[in-house]
C-alpha cells in the first residue's frame, strides 16, 4: 500500500517511526485525548497523522462541539491557568 506516508520528518529531515502518542482535541469547552498511531520523527518529534486519522480527529471535535460526548471516559477537569508572567532569560 502506497498512501500518503512519509519516510522522513518534512521539518528537518530525520527519521519517522511509528509510534501511538495521545493527541489533545479541543472544541468548545471540551478537551479530548485520543490514543492513536502517527508517525514521530525521532530528531525533532513532529507528529504526522494519516488522512483517516485526521478525519477521525474532525469527528471527535464536532461530537465535543456538540456536548455529543456520551461515549467518552471522563478524565477529570481541565482547567484553564492564565499565562504566567516571566522575563525571559538573556
Ligand atoms: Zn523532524
Amino acid at each position: 500500500m502506497n498512501d500518503d506516508r512519509l519516510e522522513i520528518c518534512h521539518a528537518c529531515g530525520g527519521p519517522l517511526i511509528l509510534k501511538r502518542v495521545e493527541k489533545l482535541l479541543r472544541s468548545g469547552v471540551h478537551t479530548a485525548i485520543v490514543e492513536v498511531g502517527a508517525e514521530v520523527c525521532q530528531r525533532c518529534g513532529e507528529q504526522l497523522f494519516s488522512a483517516e486519522t485526521v478525519r477521525q480527529f474532525e469527528k471527535i471535535r464536532g461530537k465535543l462541539a456538540r456536548q455529543e460526548t456520551a461515549d467518552f471516559l471522563p478524565l477529570g477537569q481541565s482547567f484553564q491557568v492564565s499565562p504566567v508572567e516571566g522575563q525571559p532569560s538573556s
